[in-house]
C-alpha cells in the first residue's frame, strides 16, 4: 500500500512467515528492509476505505491515506464444510485425529486444506499443496485398510523444502539439505517447478514463456 511511495507490510502476530524455516524468514526479511519495505508486526487491518486504511496497534487505531491495498490474508473454509456436523476449530477446519478421521467421527476422512491436522508426532500440518499431496496417500491407505480390517497409519509428514519468490528474480530457498538465497535460489526454484509441472507439454509452454518473456518485455517497451 502506498503512503506518499512507502509500501508496508501489515502483519496480525508478532512474526512474517510463521511456519516457514527459519532462514527462509531471515532472507525474506532482510529482501523487505532493503528494499525499504515497512513490516507492521502486532497490527490488525481494522478497515479499508477508498482512500484510507484504519490500522489497530495495541488498541490504538490509526487511519492512513492509501493508494492501493493488496489483500493477502488467507482462504476460508467453503461453508459446505464449515456446516457438516463435525467438530470444527475457530477457522471452520474439520478437527482430525492423525489417521485423518474426523476427531468426532470416525470412518468419516479430512484433508488438505479443510483438515486442522497434527501428524504423527504432533506438529501442526500447514495447509500446503505438499501436505495434501502426501496425506492423500494415506487417507487411500487408511479407507482400504479401514475395510479390510488392517491397522490404520497416522499420517507421517515429509516435509520437502520451501521456496519462496522474493521480486522478480530473487528467491529463498531450504530443501534437501540446501540453503540458498539470491538469483541462483530465483533458478533453481523455477527449475523445481518446472520439474514438478504435470506434463510435458506444461512444461514446454511455461518453460518457453519464461525464456520469451524478458526478451518480449524489451521489445514492447
Ligand atoms: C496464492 C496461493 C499460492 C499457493 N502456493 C503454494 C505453494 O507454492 N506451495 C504449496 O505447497 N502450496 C501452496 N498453496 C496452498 C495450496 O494451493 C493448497 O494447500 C492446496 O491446493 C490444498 O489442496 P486441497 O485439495 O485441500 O484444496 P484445493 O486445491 O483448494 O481444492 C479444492 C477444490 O474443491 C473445489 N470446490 C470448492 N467448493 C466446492 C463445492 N461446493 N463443490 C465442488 N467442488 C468444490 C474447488 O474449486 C477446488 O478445485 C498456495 C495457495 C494459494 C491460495
Amino acid at each position: 500500500m502506498g503512503e506518499r511511495g512507502r509500501v508496508r507490510l501489515v502483519e496480525r502476530t508478532d512474526l512474517i512467515l510463521r511456519t516457514s524455516p527459519e532462514y527462509n524468514r531471515q532472507v525474506a526479511q532482510k529482501v523487505l528492509s532493503d528494499l525499504g519495505i515497512w513490516v507492521d508486526l502486532e497490527t490488525a487491518v481494522a478497515e479499508v476505505a477508498a482512500d484510507t486504511i484504519s490500522l489497530t496497534f495495541r488498541d490504538q487505531t490509526d487511519i492512513l491515506p492509501v493508494d492501493l491495498v493488496l489483500w493477502t490474508v488467507g482462504t476460508r473454509v467453503n461453508p459446505v464444510i464449515a456446516d457438516l456436523p463435525l467438530k470444527h476449530n475457530e477457522r471452520q477446519q474439520v478437527v482430525v485425529m492423525p489417521t485423518l478421521e474426523a476427531a468426532d467421527r470416525p470412518g468419516v476422512y479430512a484433508l488438505g486444506d479443510v483438515a486442522d491436522c497434527r501428524d504423527a508426532e504432533g506438529q501442526q500440518m500447514p495447509t500446503t499443496a505438499q501436505v495434501a499431496l502426501q496425506q492423500a496417500d494415506f487417507v487411500g491407505w487408511n479407507i482400504w485398510a479401514s475395510l479390510s480390517e488392517r491397522p490404520q497409519l497416522p499420517f507421517r509428514y515429509r516435509h520437502l523444502g520451501e521456496m519462496l519468490t522474493l521480486g522478480t528474480h530473487r528467491a529463498t530457498l531450504t530443501g534437501l539439505g540446501l540453503q540458498l538465497d539470491g538469483e541462483l535460489a530465483h533458478v533453481a526454484r523455477r527449475l523445481a517447478y518446472l520439474y514438478r509441472m504435470p506434463t510435458l507439454t506444461h512444461q514446454v509452454r511455461v518453460g518457453l514463456n519464461w525464456m520469451i518473456k524478458p526478451l518480449r518485455d524489451v521489445l514492447v517497451r
